[in-house]
């Protein structure tokens, strides 16, 4: 079933059925702030009060042409200018297709720099999700590059890859900050680890390779089991709780996110935000059977409407 909604989540004709759908809609609401920027802000500025930082994301993946992709790096730069005029306490995560990789890697690379440099202009970060394995490469090349201008660049491993430790090795040689997460794209055996158990089990190698590298990195679930081995190792090698950071996404797991906080961690909450919901919906509904069922449920019992 993980399969199938991954595989859909890139069907471009399914998306506007399902955007359609107003129960669809309204389950979106749970994982995406709303659709414009001031729905991310006005997510942000609660999560400070609370005393969690942020990550906004502008949802978009995959543009079909340049103007596509300059009109998405425009809005990456107004949303720098946002988050210094409000004074949040968040920085900005986006997705290389969404600034034309597919269509140029030139192009991708110019416009990741004007915004890493809009970013270090307000002492921010900019972090560069990891999409699926076929851009692993240009994403960490990209950046490498954008990085050695800009040092407010961080990137994505996701454990599920076999190649995952080389490229953490790698990237703490050039003083990278890294976002571990478990990885949420349907990939071939050949290239990751098919069962759950073993992701875990690579998740918590990794984490023990990146909390003692001096570098500030991310560590991205809603694992219990992976939260309580990175607290627990944090512990034992001494690293201090402002040394890192545990990340979760928006409208999961909030108890888990503010008992974190009250704790003594640090947590960023990742807020996605914009009108293409469609992928990043159903990569959520593939996480977790309870979610596919609820919407299924409701989806064929007619309490859609209008679909
Ligand atoms: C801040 C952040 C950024 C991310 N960035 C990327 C990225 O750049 N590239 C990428 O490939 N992946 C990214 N991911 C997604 C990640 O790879 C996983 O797919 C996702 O986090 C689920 O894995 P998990 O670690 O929470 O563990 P799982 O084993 O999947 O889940 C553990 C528990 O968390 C809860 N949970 C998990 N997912 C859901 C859900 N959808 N709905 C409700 N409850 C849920 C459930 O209680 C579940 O039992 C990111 C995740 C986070 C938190």
């Amino acid at each position: 079933m993980r399969t199938l909604l991954l595989y859909l989540s890139e069907n471009k004709r399914l998306a506007p059925f399902i955007m359609r759908n107003s129960m669809s809609r309204r389950m979106a609401q749970r994982f995406v702030a709303g659709e414009t920027l001031d729905d991310a802000v006005k997510a942000a500025r609660e999560l400070n009060r609370a005393k969690l930082s942020a990550s906004l994301d502008m949802l978009g993946e995959n543009v079909a042409d340049e103007a596509g992709a300059r009109r998405a790096a425009e809005n990456y730069l107004r949303m720098f200018d946002r988050i210094a005029v409000e004074k949040l306490e968040a920085n900005i995560s986006l997705k290389l297709t969404q600034l034309g990789l597919d269509l140029s890697e030139g192009l991708c690379e110019e416009l990741v720099e004007s915004i890493a440099a809009r970013a270090m202009s307000y002492g921010s970060f900019l972090r560069i999700d990891m999409e699926g394995s076929a851009h692993t490469q240009r994403t960490l090349d990209i950046t490498k590059r954008v990085r050695a201008k800009f040092a407010g660049v961080g990137t994505v491993i996701q454990a599920y890859l076999y190649r995952s430790e080389q490229d953490i090795q790698d990237l703490i040689r050039v003083g990278c900050r890294i976002r571990l997460c478990k990885g949420a794209y349907k990939e071939p055996p050949e290239i990751a680890f098919p069962r759950k158990q073993d992701v875990d089990a690579n998740f918590v190698k990794l984490m023990k390779l990146l909390l003692p590298s001096g570098i500030y990195h991310g560590i991205a679930t809603h694992d219990p089991a992976m939260i309580q081995a990175t607290k627990e190792f944090a512990r034992e090698k001494k690293i201090a709780s402002d040394q890192f950071e545990f990340q979760m996404l928006y409208g999961i797991r909030t108890d888990l996110q503010r008992r974190l906080v009250r704790e003594g961690y640090r947590m960023r909450v990742y807020i996605p935000f914009g009108t293409e919901w469609f992928p990043y919906f159903m990569r959520r509904l593939a996480e977790r059977p309870a979610n596919l069922l609820f919407f299924i449920r409701n989806f064929f019992s007619g309490s859609g409407g209008e679909a």
